[in-house]
C-alpha cells in the first residue's frame, strides 16, 4: 500500500480534499492533482453570492493556501488537462506533453455549464458561471450594469439574481418553464420562493421564449420570440451543467448522465473511483444510481473514496442536503423535495423567523425545505436529517408544533 501512486484528474472541490485528506490520513504513496484551471482547488458556493456582491474574495474561497499541497507531499499540476488515459497500462496524457502513471484514478472532473443555443450567445456580456474567473468577470461587468437578465430560474440562477438586486441592479430572471425551482422544489414553494424574490424587487418571466441577444459589441437586449425586446446591459445563463465525462468514457467506463460507480465510490475498474459532480454513485438509501450537485456531496464522496483507498470499507449513503443564500434568506433541502407526496409546515417566517416544509412519502418523513432568515433553521435541519438518516417516523403532530423541541423527538426516536 505505502508505494502506490494515486492520481486525481481535477482540482476543484472533490478532488483538492481527496488529496488533502488522503494524506492526513496517513497514505504515504504518492498524490498528483491534476487541474486544468490556474487556481488551487477552491470551493465554488460563494461564486453567486459573496463573491459578486463583494464580501468575499476569490482568495477566500481556497480549501487551502497553494503552499499547502507541496507541504503536503501533493504534487498539483495547475494549468493542466488531462487529454486521454490508458487503463491498461494506466497512464494519463496530458495537453502539456506529460504521461504520469498511476496504480490509483480518481475522476473528479466536475460539470461544465450548458449554453443556450441562441444568436448573440459569444457577444461580450453573455456570462456563464462556474470558475472563479467567470465570477470575477460577472462581478466587473455589474458593477457598470443598469439591468441583468438571468436565464434560468434554478438554485444558482436564483442566487445571482438575488446578489444583482442587493447591488440596486433592475434584475429580470426570464425562465423557459411555467415557474422557477422546477428541477429541485414542488410548485407551492417555487411560489414561495417567487413571492420572496419579488418582495425584494426581481422581475421574474416564466414560460419566457428567448430568440437571442443583440448589440453590437456587447449584449444590449435579450430578443423573444414575439418579437419583444428587454434592453440589459449584461446576461448571465443559469440553465444547468452537463457532467464532465468525456475522458471517462473514451477511456471504456460505462456513464449515464455521470460516470458510474457502487456505493464505494468506485467505476466498473478496480481502483479507479470517481467522485463529486461527475460521478452518479449508487445511493443505497435510494436503490438507484444518481448524480448530485452539491457541496456535501462533493466533500462526503472524498470522504468515502479516502477511506476505500486505505482499506476501510466504506459505502456513501447520503441524506441529501443543499444550501442556498437568497438576499437575506436562507434555503436548505433534505432529500429530493420534488417527489415527496404530501407536505406539512412548521413555523412560518413571518412569525418564527424560520418555516420548515416537512415532505412525506409512503408516510415517511421524505424531504425538507426550510426558508430562514439567515442560519436561523440551521440547527433544526441537521436534527432532521438525523431522523431521516434513522429511517424514524416521528409522530406528524409533534413534528410541525415549533412548541415541540426536534431534539427532543430525536432523543425518543433514539430510546
Ligand atoms: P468542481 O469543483 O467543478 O471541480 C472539477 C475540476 O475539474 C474543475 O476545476 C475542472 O476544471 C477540472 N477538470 C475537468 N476536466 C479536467 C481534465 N480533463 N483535466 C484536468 N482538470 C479537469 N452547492 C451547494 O451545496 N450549495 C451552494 O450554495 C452551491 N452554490 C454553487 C454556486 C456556484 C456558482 C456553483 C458553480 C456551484 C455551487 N454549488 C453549490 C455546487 C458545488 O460547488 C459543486 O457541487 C462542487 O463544486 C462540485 O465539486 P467537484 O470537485 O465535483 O467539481
Amino acid at each position: 500500500m505505502s508505494q502506490q501512486r494515486v492520481l486525481i484528474i481535477g482540482a476543484g472541490q472533490a478532488g483538492g480534499q481527496l488529496a488533502l485528506q488522503l494524506r492526513q490520513k496517513g497514505f504515504t504513496g504518492t498524490i498528483s492533482l491534476l487541474g486544468e484551471e490556474a487556481s488551487a482547488p477552491y470551493e465554488r458556493p460563494a461564486l453567486s453570492k459573496g463573491v459578486l456582491t463583494g464580501t468575499q474574495t476569490t482568495e477566500d474561497l481556497l480549501l487551502r493556501p497553494a503552499a499547502t499541497y507541496p507541504e503536503q507531499d501533493i504534487t498539483l499540476h495547475l494549468n493542466t488537462r488531462a487529454e486521454q488515459i490508458d487503463l491498461k497500462t494506466r497512464q494519463v496524457h496530458t495537453d502539456t506533453g506529460q504521461t504520469l502513471e498511476f496504480d490509483i484514478l480518481v475522476f473528479a472532473t466536475g460539470a461544465t455549464p450548458r449554453q443556450l443555443p441562441l444568436p448573440g450567445r459569444d457577444l461580450p456580456g453573455v456570462h456563464l458561471l462556474r470558475t472563479d474567473t467567470d465570477a470575477l468577470a460577472i462581478k466587473h461587468r455589474l458593477q457598470n450594469a443598469t439591468a441583468v437578465a438571468i436565464i434560468g430560474a434554478g438554485f444558482i440562477g436564483m442566487e445571482v439574481a438575488a446578489s444583482a438586486r442587493r447591488l440596486g441592479i433592475a434584475t429580470h430572471v426570464l425562465e423557459a418553464g411555467p415557474r422557477i425551482m422546477a428541477r429541485s422544489l414542488p410548485a407551492f414553494l417555487a411560489d414561495r420562493i417567487t413571492e420572496l424574490h419579488e418582495s425584494q424587487g426581481n422581475v421574474i418571466h416564466c414560460n419566457a421564449a428567448l430568440k437571442g441577444f443583440k448589440g453590437n459589441h456587447q449584449v444590449t437586449a435579450v430578443e423573444f420570440e414575439d418579437g419583444s425586446e428587454l434592453k440589459v446591459d449584461a446576461v448571465i445563463v443559469g440553465i444547468g451543467v452537463t457532467p464532465n465525462t468525456q475522458l471517462a468514457e473514451a477511456a471504456g467506463l460505462p456513464c449515464d448522465n455521470g460516470i458510474l460507480t457502487d456505493a464505494r465510490g468506485q467505476t466498473s475498474i478496480p481502483n479507479v473511483y470517481a467522485i463529486g459532480d461527475c460521478a452518479a454513485s449508487y445511493l443505497p438509501r435510494y436503490g438507484r444510481q444518481q448524480r448530485l450537485e452539491s457541496y456535501q456531496n462533493a466533500n462526503l464522496q472524498a470522504e468515502n473514496v479516502v477511506a476505500n483507498i486505505l482499506g476501510n470499507h466504506s459505502e456513501y449513503n447520503p441524506v441529501p442536503w443543499i444550501w442556498s443564500d437568497q438576499y437575506h434568506w436562507q434555503i436548505q433541502t433534505l432529500g429530493f423535495p420534488a417527489a415527496a407526496e404530501h407536505w406539512l409546515q412548521r413555523g412560518s417566517l413571518e412569525s418564527d423567523r424560520k418555516e420548515i416544509h416537512l415532505g412525506f412519502s409512503n408516510n415517511k418523513l421524505s424531504a425538507v425545505v426550510s426558508i430562514a432568515e439567515g442560519t436561523a433553521a440551521a440547527a433544526d435541519v441537521k436534527v432532521l436529517q438525523r431522523l431521516m438518516e434513522m429511517e424514524a417516523q416521528p409522530d406528524p403532530d409533534q413534528l410541525c408544533n415549533p412548541d415541540v423541541k426536534l431534539k427532543v423527538l430525536l432523543k425518543q426516536v433514539k430510546k
